[in-house]
Formats: C-alpha cells, structure tokens, sequence
C-alpha cells in the first residue's frame, strides 16, 4: 500500500514501541517519516530522527521546526509519547503527577501547538493521539496514568471540535496492553517474569498480548486520506478487553 505517498508524518516517542512500530509503518506505506524521541540514537534511514524532551518546549518547537523544515511541511503529527505510573492517591507524591501529567498531556499539547500551523497548510492533515484503555476502564493501580489517559481523551475531543473547519482532524488510538519494551520493562521487574507474563497474557480475552504492529495499524488507519470523515474518536485496540 502506498496511501501516505507525499506525505510528511511526525511521530513522537517514535524510538520504542507503539511509536517506532507507527514510523516504520507510515514509512513503509509511503510518508516521509521523522522520529521526535529523548532518544532517538536506534532510529535509523529512511527515518529523520530528533531528540527532543515533550516537557521542554524550547526542544519541542526546535524539533518541529527542523522536522518541517527537512521535510518541506507537515501533513500528520502522531503524537504517541509517554510515561507509566503505578499505584493508588496515596501513593503518588504531587512531584509524580506533575511529571506524568507533564509528559503525557502537556507534552501532546506542546507538539500539537508547535505542529499546527504546519498541519493548516496541509490538505490531509491529521493528528493522532495515543490514549489508553486506562481512559475509561477504571483500572485498580493506575491513579495518576489514568487521570493522565482521561485528559487525553478529552483534550483529542475538544482539539477535533477546535480544528475541524480548519481541515485538520484529531482522533485517537486507546490501547489494551501492548507488548513493547515499556511492559517488558514491568515484567522483567517482576519475581518471575516468565509467570507474569503468562498471567497477563491469561487476562486478555484474546489469550493474547496486543502488538505494537496492530496499534500502528489503527493510528495508521486514523492518520491516512482513508478516514477522512472520521474526527473526534476513540478507536480501541485492545483484544476486547474493554471497547469503547
Ligand atoms: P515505550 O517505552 O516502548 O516507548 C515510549 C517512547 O517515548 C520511548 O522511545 C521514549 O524514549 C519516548 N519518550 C518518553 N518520554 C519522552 C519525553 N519526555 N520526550 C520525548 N520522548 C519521550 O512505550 P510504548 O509502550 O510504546 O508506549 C507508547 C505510548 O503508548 C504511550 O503514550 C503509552 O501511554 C501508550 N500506551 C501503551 C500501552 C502498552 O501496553 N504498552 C497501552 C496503552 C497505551
């Protein structure tokens, strides 16, 4: 397929994971792709890779900047980054929630304010945000990472209803649990990863982790002509554990 032919993506936290599986994909399928990471040192051709921190908005308006400039503008922003959290109220001090909720929601707005007057030159503009199931399921552990995943939902819905005459749409992706270095991470920390992460997989009613590939899939889908009546949503990827 080549349905991104001519067009120039963003992805944030392209490096690892759901981002790099998405910059790959769009690659693949046509775009002209940059990478926007802390650490972009494993991105490689045809990718453009940036290091930039999302709570720093000096690096953030630079990245873009540059981005736009070496692809000659900007038609998707996919902005994907972001950090976990674990535990109830009481166990997270206002310093945590103030990082996460820096990373996850402020930092989307930072990219998003930094795309957008490149995003209103573009015919096919779109932004795609990575959300979470954590939006909406009430997950036990999961406070602070939640609270972040609810304001993202709510900031893609208010975004679409900001930009749609204007030509850009914004929707998300919400995720189940996705088998990428970030719940390898989780799981390697575990007593006995090998358990845990057949009690995991055991979880899911498909048996099953979800891939980082089938989440690219969806922003993919999101982010291309294909949907280009489809603003304001949330589309789940997450083997049925919850849906929307
Ligand atoms: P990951 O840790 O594999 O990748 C995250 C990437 O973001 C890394 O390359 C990291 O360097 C980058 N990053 C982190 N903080 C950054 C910052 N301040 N500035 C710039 N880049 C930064 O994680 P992943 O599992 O691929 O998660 C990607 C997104 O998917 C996140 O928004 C996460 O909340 C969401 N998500 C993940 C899952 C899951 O189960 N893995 C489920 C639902 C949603």
């Amino acid at each position: 397929m080549s349905d991104f032919e001519g067009l120039k993506a963003l992805v944030t936290g392209g490096a690892s994971g759901i981002g790099r599986a998405t910059a790959d994909l769009l690659a693949a399928r046509g775009a002209q792709v940059a990478v926007l990471d802390l650490d972009p040192s494993s991105v490689d051709k045809p990718l453009l890779a940036y290091q930039a921190d999302v709570t720093d908005d000096a690096s953030v308006r630079a990245a873009v900047a540059a981005a736009a400039t070496e692809l000659g503008g900007l038609d998707v922003l996919i902005n994907n980054a972001g950090i976990g959290a674990q535990g109830t109220v009481e166990d997270n001090d206002d310093e945590q929630w103030r990082r996460v909720l820096d990373v996850n929601v402020l930092g989307m707005v930072r990219t998003a304010r930094a795309a957008l007057p490149h995003l209103r030159e573009s015919a096919h503009a779109a932004i795609v945000n990575t959300c979470s199931i954590a939006a909406t399921a009430g997950l036990p552990q999961r406070a602070l990472y939640s609270a972040s995943k609810g304001a993202v939902l709510s900031l893609t819905l208010a975004m679409a209803a900001d930009h749609v005459r204007e030509g850009i749409r914004v929707n998300c992706v919400n995720p189940g649990t996705v088998d990428t270095p970030w719940v390898g991470r989780l799981l390697d920390a575990a007593p006995d990863p090998a358990a845990e992460r057949a009690a995991l997989q055991a979880r899911q009613p498909t048996g099953r982790l979800v891939t980082a590939a089938e989440v690219a899939g969806a922003i993919a889908y999101l982010a291309s002509p294909q949907s280009g009546a489809t603003t304001g949503t949330a589309l789940a990827v997450d083997g049925g554990m919850q849906g929307l």
